[in-house]
């Protein structure tokens, strides 16, 4: 086994596209780190370069404390796996688990021993014998995984590797990526457009955006503490809702958020959590609220803040529902890769199953500002919450 460390990485393509830029990442011996972003980022770019299929334009990439820039890809004792997983269609699955084997000459007994043991691992044993084209997409997809394993490599390197799978097969594969890499422990990259792929699979989650590595952390870290508006409006989903105000003292020196002709309270505990916060007085900042954030106001109180609109949209999820509508005030400009609903300018509260909301009609939401997170507007970065210990890098 052996870590992965690239220093300052950068990708300049000869017709001058930038894909990288001075990239430090780490990946622990073990550890499985999963890499997103939005569409052409540079996650498939970073992946090819550990790999050796590419070479970077300056910066270094090193496995196992050994610097690789040199190395071609079969001496860097790393597997892929892709999204599109081609496997030979004129071969058993036991003749394309042990293909890599037969290349490297291994001994016949060996080979047969590793197969066994790999497809025992699989669930495969039953399909050893069938051609790729009487299998379903998830056995496919187990023996491409299968074909890497083999050889026990040092690191394993996969692209999008379940996208092609449907729904219900994702959630099967992800629950056997999880199994084995706990028994196997191999040091893992892995790109991803999913979030629920990155937060349940990932030690850790690296966020690129626009060649820029913006923050390393584990799930929560990132879903917690975002570093700056791009993290925070890419890590969930639905993504987190923003708004531009003004923060004030009121006569009694409580915080206030004025947010259009409305002042919104912003309670003491935010200051506690936030102390920087206090530097923003008088300043304009951008305010982020979680969709659970947001509940239907029971009317109990009547501090506090609230808003009236009118549901565009209500999906009820059974357990929960969603509830897209265009809030009273002008929202930021799309961040985190805009999801629909920021482009469009909407909100989403995640309410109660059975907070009584439908399609169309008039509803109060009461934000809980206590939940709320702060961004300065000038650069983008977040207001940090005390001790902050996972923001390694900014914008
Ligand atoms: P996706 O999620 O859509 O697969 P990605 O994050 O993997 O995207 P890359 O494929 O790494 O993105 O591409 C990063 C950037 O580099 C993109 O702007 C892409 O158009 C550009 N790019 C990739 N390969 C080349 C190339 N050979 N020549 C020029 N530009 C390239």
């Amino acid at each position: 086994m052996a870590d992965v460390v690239l220093e300052q990485v950068s990708k300049i393509f000869p017709d001058g596209t930038v894909a990288l830029e001075n990239v430090d990442l780490t990946v622990l011996d073990g550890e499985f780190v999963v890499l997103v972003g939005p569409s052409g980022c540079g996650k498939s770019t970073l992946l090819r370069i550990v790999a050796g299929l590419d070479t970077a334009t300056t910066g270094s990439v090193s496995i196992g404390g050994r610097v690789v820039d040199d190395l071609s890809p079969k001496d860097r004792d790393i597997a892929m796996v892709f999204q599109n997983y081609a496997l030979y269609s004129h071969m058993t699955v036991a003749e394309n688990l042990g293909f890599s084997l037969k290349l490297r000459h291994v001994p016949k007994e060996t080979a047969r021993s590793e197969v066994d043991n790999v497809a025992h691992m699989l669930a495969l044993e039953s399909l050893v014998d069938r051609k790729p084209r009487a299998l379903s997409g998830g056995q496919r997809q187990r023996v491409a995984m299968g074909r890497a394993m083999v050889r026990h490599p040092k690191v394993f390197l996969m692209d999008e590797p379940l996208s092609n799978l449907d729904a219900k097969l994702r959630v099967a594969m992800r629950g056997e990526l999880i199994r084995l890499h706990r028994e196997w422990g191999t040091t893992t990259l892995y790109v991803t457009h999913d979030q629920i792929e990155a937060m349940t699979l990932g030690h850790r989650i690296a966020v690129l955006n626009a060649g820029r590595l913006q923050q390393v952390g584990t799930p929560k870290e990132l879903y917690q503490t975002p570093c700056n508006l791009f993290v925070a409006g890419f890590i969930g989903s639905p993504a987190m809702n923003l708004v531009s105000g003004k923060l004030d003292a009121g006569a009694d020196g409580a915080l206030m958020l004025s947010v259009g002709g409305q002042r919104w309270p912003v309670p003491d505990s935010q200051l506690r959590r936030r102390p920087t916060l206090a530097a923003f007085v008088g300043r304009e900042v951008v305010a982020g609220l979680r969709p659970y954030a947001i509940s239907v106001d029971t009317g109990s109180s009547d501090d506090g803040a609230c808003i009236t609109v009118t549901a565009a949209v209500v999906e009820d999820l059974g357990s929960e529902k969603n509830v897209l509508f265009v809030p009273p005030f002008e929202v930021p400009d799309a961040v985190g890769g805009g999801t629909d609903t920021e482009l469009i300018g909407m909100w989403t509260a995640n309410v109660k199953a059975n907070a009584e909301v439908r399609t169309g009609g008039k509803v109060t939401l009461r934000l809980d500002m206590d939940r709320a997170y702060f961004f300065d507007p000038g650069n983008g970065l977040a207001i940090p919450i005390a001790d902050d210990a996972s923001v390694v890098a900014a914008a």
